[in-house]
């Protein structure tokens, strides 16, 4: 993995790149980002980087020797470990190298669930068991058998409970030349002791401009769609590529209903509305609530104009409709600010169950001529 493969992250990029050159390799980092961020691409890159030949000012060269064998992921100094479904007794992450390679270049974006779906194993526990764990203290007691760097890449840190302790020491005085780079999501769910003896390497969600060149440039959706998909993915290339991969966005069905329930009022059905929602994650909540912003946006404008911008039929048809309502401005308005108000109580981890009822009643006050 190049550097230029990674999308956006300019300036990470930048400071990665810059402590290399500058001698400046720390032993222990923690790659930390949110799902679809990048976090395993530039762990990736880095590693890719730190070990070419012939380095180059702003990337690997990508033909040198040791370039060949990381882009393939097979480099015998690179070590990977990861969360796997134990499939058989006493099996090692080396023993899904295969899987996982392919893995690698179908999606270096994957998360937890691409992965385990990837393995067959959607409704099975993967962890890091302690087998595993030694496995990678004895891998990287061997001395480097082509690099001046060993380098092991562990995924998702989070998925190795108490036992991840047994790392500590290798951690804290490593063979010479070992490079541990954990890529994780969740700081919360990673061992204290394992956060504190790493360096932070913080990767901020892709910037939407980002998103929406990568979306325009690789699937040829256009510059409206591309905004649009790069805006509802908060970040998250993952949620923008499935966006453009539906012909309807997958949000749209439950946001009619919704809106259908407040404005018949029927409080029952929006508290049984609230208790499913409530279930769906945070993340995806605040993409939902994001979509309906942009529908509601996006009606204020058909108020004006007349003409309905770059929607789906469904879509436009419901903006039609919906407008046709004759709902004052200002009590779209205040809608659009109990929605914000819901997002941001959702962020600090408020009761979402709590927070969609309220909204409903909000919303059904205001939802009238
Ligand atoms: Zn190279």
């Amino acid at each position: 993995m190049r550097f230029y493969k990674v999308v956006g992250q300019t300036s990470l990029k930048k400071q990665l790149i810059d402590g290399v050159n500058a001698g400046r390799i720390p032993h222990a980092q923690l790659f930390l980002g949110k799902p679809g961020s990048g976090t395993l691409p530039m762990a990736l890159a880095y590693a890719q980087y730190v070990s070419c030949l012939k380095r180059q000012e702003n990337d690997s060269c990508g033909e040198c020797s040791s370039c060949r064998k990381y882009e393939t992921y097979t480099h015998p100094d690179l070590h990977f470990s990861f969360p796997y479904p134990t499939k058989v007794k006493d099996d090692l992450a080396s023993d899904y190298m295969k899987e996982w390679r392919a893995a690698l270049a179908i999606n270096p974006y994957m998360n937890f669930e691409g992965w385990m779906q990837h393995m067959d194993a959607e409704n099975k526990q993967g962890n890091i068991p302690i087998r595993e764990l030694r496995s990678i203290i004895r891998g990287l007691s061997l001395k480097p058998f082509e690099s001046e760097f060993k380098v092991l890449v562990l995924w998702l840190p989070e998925y190795m409970g108490q036992e991840g302790n047994v790392l500590l020491k290798i951690i804290e005085e490593p063979p010479q030349n070992t490079l541990f780079l954990l890529v994780g999501e969740k700081s919360d769910r990673i061992l204290n002791t394992i956060i504190s003896r790493t360096q932070p390497v913080r990767v901020p969600p892709i910037k939407t401009d980002d998103i929406s060149s990568y979306l325009m440039r690789e699937f040829e959706v256009d510059e409206v769609n591309g905004s649009r998909f790069a805006l509802m993915s908060q970040g998250d290339l993952n949620l923008a590529k499935s966006l453009t991969q539906e012909t309807e966005n997958p949000y749209f069905q439950q946001w009619r209903n919704w809106m259908s329930i407040c404005y018949t009022r029927k409080m029952g059905d929006a508290v049984k509305w609230a208790d499913e929602m409530s279930g769906i994650g945070r993340e995806t909540l605040k993409s939902f609530f994001l979509y309906g912003l942009e529908i509601l946006r996006g009606i204020m404008v058909f108020g004006f104009r007349k003409q309905a911008g770059s929607w789906s039929a469904q879509e436009q048809d419901f903006i039609q409709k919906f407008s046709s309502l004759d709902i004052p401005i200002s009590q779209l308005e205040k809608i659009i600010l109990g929605i914000e108000d819901a997002i941001s109580n959702i962020e600090r981890n408020a009761n979402a169950k709590m927070v969609l009822t309220d909204l409903s009643f909000v919303v059904a006050r205001n939802l009238k001529k």
